[in-house]
C-alpha cells in the first residue's frame, strides 16, 4: 500500500483525474500560512503589498488581499486584477520601467497609492497629464550600494530599472518645477531570491537611509518608503530556508529606528516568498526509457510551463525539488532525467534526480512551485498552450485558471489566402 500525496484531504489522483494534467496545484492553507507567520513577525506598521508579476492569478490575489495584504503591479491586466482581486486602491503601487501612457492614465484614474516611477522621463509624462491635484509619485531610486545575496541583483549596478541615485541628487530643481506630480516616497528593490536575513536586513537600512538622503537634499517629505524585499524561497541542494524571524528582527529594528524620524508609511513587496511555497507543479509520466544507461521519465508537461526548472543563469544544472506524487512514501530507487514533451533536449525539468520507480501514468510533482510558474514560462511553445491552476481553499478544490484549449491557441491567428 502506497501513500499518495494529498492536498487537504484530496488524494492527488483525484484532482488529476478530475482537473486533468498537466496542472498547477496550490494549497490555500500554506498560502495563509506563509503569510501569517510573516505578518506576525514583522512590526505592523510595515505595510506587505503582493507582487502579482510572481502569481498573477486573480484568485490567489484575493487570498492575500483577504489576509491584508496590498498589491504591487507592474502592467494594465495586473492593475485590474488588483481591483478584481479586491485591493482597495491605497494598497496599490504601479512599478515597472516602461510604463505606457494609458497605464499610467488608469493609475491615474483608479488613484492608487503611488506610481513608482523609473525615469525621469516617466515623471515629465506623468507632469504633462496636467492631472488636477497632481499625481503622487514615489521615485524608484537605483542606489549607490550594491545588493548582497541577490541571485539576481535589480540595483546597485548600471540597470534599466529605477534612477541612478547621483542622478536623482542632481535633478531637485526639475523635480521642483513640475506642477502636476507630487513626490511622496521613495522606493527601492534590491533584487531577488535572497536566502540571507542580513543581506534582507541591509538592504532594507541602505534604502531607507537612500531615502532620508533623498528627501534631505531634494526637499520633499518621506510620506512612503518602499524598501522592496527579495525574499527567497530555497530550491537546490544546499540552500537554506530564509530565517524570516532574525530577518524580522533586523527589519523591525531598521524601521523601528527610520520611524523614529519620519512620519512614513513603510512597504515591502513580496512575491516569490509568499506564494512560491503553496505550489506544485503535477506532470503525468506519459513514457519511461531507458537511453545509454540513463533512465528518462518523458512527462506531459515540463518547461513550457515551468521555465524556472531548467535553472537558467546557472552552469550547472540544478533540480527544483520533484517528487513522485503517486508513490509519495516510497524510498528512491534510481535517478531519473524527467523530461517534458517538447522537441528540445533543454526540455528537462529535474536531471538525475533520485525517485521510488516511476511507471506510465505516475504523477510526478515539482514542489515550491508557486512562484513565476505558468506566467514565466513559454506556454506557448509547441502549442501546448497554458495548464489548468486549481487552489484548494477551505478543503474545496477551485479551477482558477481552465487549461487552454485549442480554440484559445488559434483563434487568435488568421489563415489568408494563399
Ligand atoms: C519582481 C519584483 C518584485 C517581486 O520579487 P520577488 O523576488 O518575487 O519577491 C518586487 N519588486 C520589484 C520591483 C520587482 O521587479
Amino acid at each position: 500500500m502506497t501513500a499518495e500525496f494529498t492536498v487537504q484531504g484530496h488524494p492527488i489522483s483525484e484532482l488529476a483525474a478530475r482537473f486533468g494534467t498537466p496542472l498547477y496545484l496550490y494549497d490555500g492553507d500554506v498560502l495563509r500560512e506563509v503569510y501569517r507567520s510573516l505578518r506576525e513577525l514583522l512590526d505592523p506598521r510595515v505595510d506587505i503589498l503582493y507582487s502579482a508579476k510572481a502569481n498573477p492569478n486573480v484568485s490567489v490575489c484575493a487570498v492575500l488581499r483577504s489576509l491584508g495584504a496590498g498589491i504591487e503591479v507592474s502592467s494594465l491586466v495586473e492593475l485590474i486584477t488588483a481591483h478584481r482581486a479586491g485591493a482597495a486602491a491605497r494598497d496599490i503601487v504601479f512599478l515597472g520601467p516602461g510604463k505606457s501612457v494609458d497605464e499610467l492614465r488608469a493609475c491615474v484614474e483608479m488613484g492608487v497609492h503611488a506610481v513608482v516611477c523609473e525615469s525621469l522621463d516617466e515623471v515629465e509624462l506623468l507632469n504633462d497629464l496636467r492631472v488636477p491635484g497632481g499625481v503622487d509619485v514615489m521615485l524608484r531610486v537605483n542606489p549607490a550600494f550594491t545588493a548582497k545575496g541577490a541571485r539576481l541583483s535589480m540595483g546597485g549596478k548600471p540597470r534599466q530599472f529605477g534612477i541612478d541615485q547621483a542622478v536623482l541628487l542632481r535633478s531637485r530643481s526639475f523635480l521642483r518645477s513640475l506642477r502636476h506630480v507630487r513626490v511622496m516616497g521613495v522606493h527601492g528593490y534590491m533584487g531577488t531570491r535572497i536566502l540571507d536575513a542580513g543581506n534582507v536586513v541591509e538592504n532594507t537600512r541602505g534604502i531607507l537611509a537612500a531615502a532620508e538622503e533623498l528627501s534631505a537634499e531634494l526637499g520633499f517629505d518621506l510620506e512612503t518608503v518602499d524598501v522592496g524585499g527579495g525574499f527567497g524561497v530555497p530550491y537546490f541542494e544546499n540552500e537554506k530556508d530564509l530565517d524570516v524571524e532574525a530577518l524580522a528582527l533586523g527589519v523591525n529594528a531598521a524601521v523601528a529606528d527610520f520611524l523614529g524620524r519620519h512620519r512614513s508609511r513603510v512597504i515591502t513587496e513580496l512575491g516569490r516568498y509568499l506564494v512560491g511555497w503553496c505550489g506544485t507543479y503535477v506532470v503525468r509520466a506519459r513514457y519511461v526509457k531507458e537511453s545509454m544507461g540513463e533512465w528518462f521519465v518523458v512527462a506531459d508537461g515540463g518547461t513550457n510551463h515551468h521555465m524556472a526548472a531548467v535553472g537558467v543563469g546557472s552552469f550547472v544544472k540544478r533540480n527544483f525539488p520533484v517528487r513522485s506524487l503517486t508513490r509519495y512514501e516510497e524510498p528512491a530507487e534510481r535517478p531519473y532525467n524527467v523530461t517534458g514533451p517538447l522537441c528540445t533536449p533543454n526540455d528537462v525539468v529535474a536531471k538525475q534526480v533520485a525517485l521510488p520507480e516511476v511507471r506510465p501514468g505516475d504523477l510526478l510533482g515539482v514542489e515550491r512551485s508557486g512562484a513565476y510558474g505558468p506566467s514565466a514560462s513559454p506556454g506557448l511553445f509547441l502549442s501546448h498552450g497554458y495548464p489548468a491552476e486549481v487552489l484548494v481553499l477551505d478543503g474545496t478544490p477551485h479551477l482558477v485558471r481552465r487549461r487552454d484549449t485549442a480554440e484559445d491557441l488559434l483563434g487568435k491567428q488568421q489563415l489568408i489566402p494563399v
